[in-house]
């Protein structure tokens, strides 16, 4: 196997940075938090013009519904951006499965939205690594595979989703489905600062408890009062009793709401909470851990707990399909003169789901940046083009039998 092979449909990526700089700016200038549903938008038209130009066809799928508690303990429904499904081959039996997000986490109001190109040649702006310019790579490699002469033998899906950043609630099902039907997933996270890719990702899981008592007067009726802020911490001291009784399995106690005024005996506090563990076994024992918790704690006579939530991003394991895929990354990369290494890491991300579908994947295929979800994000655009060929190799190895396709998790 080697790349000479595929020399001249990879050469057509050379010359691209400028395109690819000049996308990642524009789009990054288009601010798109998950909550901004207009600048998302937005996002979906630019991308279904250009997805539509390199031989897709668009669809958009409607998010799911979706409740949060609010910090009044309120249940209120969420509602999220459109994700965009761009397909092309739809009656291939192979299929690859490429996955990227429209949103970013900065929002509408967010000082940081003005992309630059600092005098070093950084790229420094919301969203360029994480993942604007993971879409634009995603993009441009996907046009030059169609364009091959092996384009028409392999089913290309994409998704963009709408809501990633805050955990893919509500485009969970659409992730679930597309990966039950691929070979291979390929998500646009940006690469480490250096190059490395993710390889294990921890799970995750978001907790919220609303913990409620009874308001009184603090001067007038403060023995009839039931304090739902001391209940919330009874429980939260009882929770943080299952940290380090498992190795990798961590809970953090991460936002509290609860009372009005000093001169108030608090009848509501609610409590959010986020698990990561690395092993699924783990994962599991904290979720029910935590409900056992809930059942059994004592928050003090007349005060209540509700729990909302549970694991949202399963625990990604380097194992099977997804151990072969990296190897045909780190194999796809040498030839191309990327070196490639991989390390777990306890964050998560599209991938998780992916994995817990049964799809082999590899998650950070985008840009090389960092200081991503800070003021402080930025990429560098001299890896644009070399990422894009190595997504494509890895496509072309694939569609012309040089390289094995990876075992399916669920095979
Ligand atoms: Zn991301």
């Amino acid at each position: 196997m080697t790349s000479s092979n595929f020399a001249e449909v990879l050469s057509k990526l050379d010359g691209l940075t400028e395109t690819m700089t000049n996308r990642t700016m524009a789009w990054s200038a288009i601010n798109s938090g998950t909550a901004n549903l207009e600048g998302l938008a937005t996002m979906a038209d630019e991308t279904e013009a250009a997805f539509t130009d390199a031989g897709f066809k668009a669809e958009r799928i409607p998010p799911a519904p979706m409740t949060e508690i609010s910090d009044k303990g309120e249940v209120i429904e969420i509602v999220r951006g459109e994700a965009m499904l761009f397909r092309a081959n739809p009656g291939a039996n192979r299929r690859i499965l490429m996955t990227g997000h429209l949103d970013t986490v900065f929002p509408k109001g967010s000082h940081f939205q003005t992309p630059v190109i600092r005098p070093d040649g950084t790229m420094h702006g919301p969203g360029v690594a994480d993942m604007k310019g993971g879409i634009c790579v995603m993009l441009e490699a996907a046009r030059a595979f169609l364009s091959s002469s092996y384009g028409e033998t392999v089913g290309i899906d994409v998704i963009l989703n709408a809501d990633e950043e805050t955990g893919s609630h509500a485009s969970a099902g659409l992730l679930a489905k597309m990966a039950k039907e691929a070979d291979i997933g390929l998500v646009y996270e940006p690469a480490l600062p250096d190059g490395t890719l993710a390889g294990a990702r921890a799970g995750s899981g978001h907790y919220t408890f609303t913990v409620r008592g009874l308001a009184a007067h603090a001067g007038r009726e403060f023995h009839i009062g039931k304090n739902a802020i001391l209940g919330a911490a009874r429980l939260m001291l009882a929770v943080d009793e299952l940290n380090g009784v498992r190795d990798g399995a961590t809970i953090n106690m991460g936002v509290i709401d609860g009372g009005v005024a000093t001169n108030v005996v608090p009848d509501t506090c609610v409590v959010r909470i986020n698990v990561r563990a690395r092993r699924t076994e783990d994962l599991n024992w904290v979720d029910s851990e935590i409900r056992r918790v809930h059942e059994e704690a004592d928050l003090g006579e007349g005060i209540t707990a509700e729990l909302h939530g549970g694991v949202h991003r399963p625990v990604k394991e380097m194992k099977g399909g997804t151990e072969e895929l990296f190897n045909l990354v780190k194999k796809a990369g040498g030839d191309l003169g990327i070196g490639i290494d991989w390390a777990p890491t306890g964050g998560c991300c599209d991938g998780n789901n992916l994995a817990e579908a049964g799809l082999p994947n590899v998650d950070t295929l985008g840009v090389v940046g960092g200081k991503i979800h800070s003021d402080q994000e930025y990429a560098h655009p001299e890896s644009f083009v070399p990422r894009a060929k190595l997504s494509l190799l890895i496509m072309l190895l694939l569609a012309s039998g040089q390289a094995p396709w990876p075992k399916r998790l669920d095979a």
